[in-house]
């Protein structure tokens, strides 16, 4: 283990100061390019246009937040990224290939429950590496790095049930991470986790972007959460589901030194916080209205 990749086991909700370099060093891939993308379920009078006319450029090694009501799009525009499904008009391309269908460039993670729970946490992490006939033993170095990056070292052998929540997203990052995506893709990865546990898994996905220079997306019902890890954040609004303000952010860089706590007492970010919120409460009084 590298000594950068050891100086993400120490997240606990401080951060280290630990330089940039693979950061910087990568990030040629995993450029996200969103065109005109709409993507529309069902037909007629029963159609609904879940995602509209979305146009996203995402440059390598950006981590993105996509914030909004229930039923704004969010999972239909990750979704569509992934390859999980394809827009009905517009294009996806992630560096210069057409997204088509998930493919090992793209990761993800999706909220608590995704995991094969009967299985021990070693067999969750190295299911990518099974599936692609990696060598054995390499699969095994793997699998063991990651598990100490994220935290579980040790825990290889653990039937994965006996894991608290938290320490399930760390095998579900860890799944991910072990196929070396370019880009991370996580629906509500955090949603299901208490407070506290969650605010520890902000800090070690900070690290991890910091560490990994991977292009992250990840969706979140949490305003605060988007704030602390968006450095780019869109807010979507429904009906139909569309980009509707972008924000970029300073709080995720400011992450990597300083406490979550302390960001969240910085009065820039109790300002924007209150902007979003009532942004995204009009938003909801308009559907109640509409029902
Ligand atoms: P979010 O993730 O923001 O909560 P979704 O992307 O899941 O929103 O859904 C957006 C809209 O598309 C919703 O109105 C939802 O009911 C609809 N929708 C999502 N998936 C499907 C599907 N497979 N078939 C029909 N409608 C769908
Ligand atoms: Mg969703």
């Amino acid at each position: 283990m590298t000594t950068q990749e050891r100086k993400i086991l120490s997240t606990d909700g401080s951060s280290s100061a630990a330089p940039n370099k693979l950061r910087r060093s990568k990030v040629e891939c995993g450029q996200i390019s969103v065109d005109n993308v709409s993507v529309v379920f069902g037909k007629g009078a029963d159609a609904v246009t879940a995602v509209d006319k979305a146009d996203l450029k995402i440059s390598a090694g950006d981590f993105v937040c996509i914030l909004g009501p229930s039923g704004c799009g969010k999972s239909t525009l990750l979704n569509s990224i992934a390859g999980y499904l394809n827009p009905s008009s517009g294009s996806i391309s992630v560096d210069d290939s057409e997204v088509l269908l998930p493919g090992p460039d793209r990761g993800m993670v999706f909220q608590q429950g995704a995991l094969f729970e009967w299985l021990p946490v070693a067999k969750n992490v190295d299911f990518g590496l099974r599936m692609k006939k990696q060598d054995e033993k390499e699969a095994v170095a793997l699998v063991e790095k990651w598990l100490d990056i994220v935290g579980l070292q040790g825990f290889g052998d653990t039937p994965t049930y006996q894991l608290s929540g938290g320490m399930q997203q760390r095998v579900a990052l860890a799944r991910c991470l072990v196929n070396d995506p370019d880009v991370i893709l996580m629906d509500e990865p955090l949603g299901a986790l208490d407070a506290l546990t969650r605010e520890k898994m902000q800090s070690l996905v900070l690290e991890l972007w910091k560490e990994t220079g991977k292009t992250i997306m990840i969706i979140t019902h949490s305003v605060e959460e988007a704030l602390l890890l968006g450095e780019r954040l869109f807010v979507m609004a429904p009906r139909p589901g569309r980009i509707h303000k972008e924000y970029r952010l300073p709080f995720a860089e400011q992450g990597l030194k300083q406490s979550l706590r302390d960001i969240k007492q910085d009065s820039k970010f109790s300002e924007i916080r209150e902007e979003i919120l009532t942004m995204i409460w009009n938003m909801e009084e308009e559907i109640m209205g509409g029902v």
